[in-house]
């Protein structure tokens, strides 16, 4: 998720900043093809926090890593990840830094491996998932596992979600390794199989068997959140996840005496089942605004049109009246922020049209903000349903927190969008979908979604749709991004 256009790379000004990154870079620059390494001092002129052509060298490495790794085919389900585990844990020992492999299941295993640093800090996680969701070679203009550069992107299901983040992980352990700086905290690289179907299999079972692997670190860096972007490429905001909505799947079953469809029975199953549902459309739930969403559309208000812009500046103020909450609801993406959710997705009733069913049920996918319980919500639902015959169980409850965004990793995502985009806010979200960040979440550790990628609609719409690629200038600015807010986090100042 994420999107193209200028370069991210504006206005670094600051001596001391430059000197700070010459002096992170020059072991990289040793270590790496001396063909293309060029004389650092050439670099001194640029005020970038990693000087351009040595930037240039680990950035081609890496979208040649990106490249195999997307020929990889983990297409969940199955998914096959340790074919992916394997080709990540190898790039990883190849450059002096040990991976270790677990595996969850059949064909599946989790890739941990830790850059040590000095231990001053606790460490920071990067957390990254090997799996795909499918994708039909047909719908595409080129072949989705073939990782190959075409356009000036690289093509390929999960160039966005997230083989293209992860490799970008990867790579800025590496350069920070090569660079010989003293780290202050540890960066633990954990890819996972099985995000795609709900990370059971996955971070879910990382976290159950390794928790104390990982539980020394007090920030996780995921997907969730990107660089939002015009068409044009210029970034609007750039939003990091601090939370996503709880997922709760609901079982409604009405149940009643079976007819002849020529008698019609008012109180049938299908009937009050139907008229139960219907209540809840009509009455969906209240917005309520959390502080971060507030401060959310306060921050991006600046950046759309009137009459939105008023609306997002008090956004409270918007939510009550009745045209305005109409016009924010109509981008579903940021309502969903606004309030609980409730869509009714799978209907079963019947199997002849002149049989009245006995028993008919629906399934309701309903996403909750941080903070709501179950119980509560089920409680709300039945208020709106207003018949108590029908019956509400959980097919699915899977409860999220949110994390603080006054902290360390925050601050640096914001200090160095300064740098690299002034004048684009950085923003806290509450992404509708949700990640494998909540595994972590629950052990204690601040986890923000977090894709230094530029992305415009079109882009976003290949998420799991087709023709799914990273432009190479928005993998390229994106890996800066990343390296200069890892190095931010952990290196001494
Ligand atoms: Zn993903």
């Amino acid at each position: 998720m994420t999107r193209i256009g200028e370069s991210l790379v504006q206005g670094r000004t600051g001596k001391r900043a430059e000197q700070v990154h010459r002096k992170r870079f020059s072991p990289l620059i040793a270590m790496l093809s001396l063909a293309l390494v060029q004389p650092l001092a050439a670099c001194a002129a640029v005020e970038s926090a990693v000087p351009d052509k040595s930037f240039d060298v680990a950035c081609n490495e890496s979208i040649g890593f990106l490249k195999e790794y997307l020929r990889i085919d983990t297409t969940n389900p199955p998914g096959n990840e340790t074919k992916g585990a394997q080709y990540l844990a190898e790039v990883l020992k190849k450059n002096g830094i040990e991976a270790q492999l677990f595996e969850t299941g059949p064909g599946r295993s989790c890739v941990y491996a830790r850059l040590k640093g000095n231990g001053k800090k606790k460490p920071i996680i990067f957390l990254n998932h090997i799996d795909v969701v499918p994708a039909r070679a047909d719908d595409w203009k080129h072949p989705p596992f073939s990782g190959e550069e075409f356009d000036g992107a690289i093509w390929g299901r999960g160039a966005l979600d997230m083989k293209g983040l992860g490799i970008a992980q990867l790579e800025v352990m590496l350069m920070l390794k090569r660079s010989g700086l003293t780290l202050e905290r540890d960066i633990i690289f954990v890819a996972t199989p099985d995000e795609e179907v709900g990370g059971e299999c996955g971070a879910g079972w990382f976290v159950k068997h390794h928790a104390d692997l990982v539980k020394d670190a007090e920030f996780l860096i995921n997907e969730g959140a990107f660089i939002d972007s015009q068409a044009d490429g210029k970034p609007v905001h750039i939003d990091v996840g601090i939370s996503e909505k709880s997922v709760l799947w609901l079982h409604l079953i009405a149940r009643g005496n079976a007819g002849h469809a020529s008698m019609p029975m008012p109180d049938s199953s299908v009937n009050r089942l139907v008229k139960s549902v219907s209540r809840i459309i009509d009455n969906p739930p209240q917005p309520t605004i959390l502080p971060a969403v507030r401060e959310y559309f306060k921050k991006i208000a600046p950046t759309v049109g009137e009459p939105l812009r008023s609306a997002y500046a008090d956004i409270d103020d918007a939510v009550k009246k009745p045209e305005t909450y109409q016009e924010l609801l109509k981008d579903k993406m940021k309502s969903a922020m606004l309030r609980n959710t409730v869509s009714p997705t799978v209907f079963k009733a019947g199997y002849k049209t002149n049989v009245i069913p006995a028993e008919a049920s629906a399934e309701l996918d309903c996403r909750l903000l941080p903070g709501v319980g179950k119980d509560e919500f089920i409680g709300l639902l039945r208020d709106r349903m207003k018949d108590n015959t029908v019956e509400v169980s959980v097919l699915d409850w899977v409860h999220t927190s949110a994390s603080a965004y006054d902290t360390e990793c925050f601050r640096a995502i914001t200090e160095v969008a300064r740098k690299l985009t002034p004048g684009v806010p950085v923003v806290p979200t509450v992404a509708p979908w949700f990640t494998d960040s909540h595994w972590f979440r629950e052990l204690g550790i601040a986890s923000y979604g977090f894709e230094p990628f530029r992305i415009d609609a079109e882009l976003l719409a290949t998420v799991h749709g087709k023709d799914e690629r990273v432009p190479v200038a928005v993998y390229k600015d994106g890996l800066k991004f990343l390296y200069d807010v890892a190095a931010m986090l952990c290196t001494a100042k």
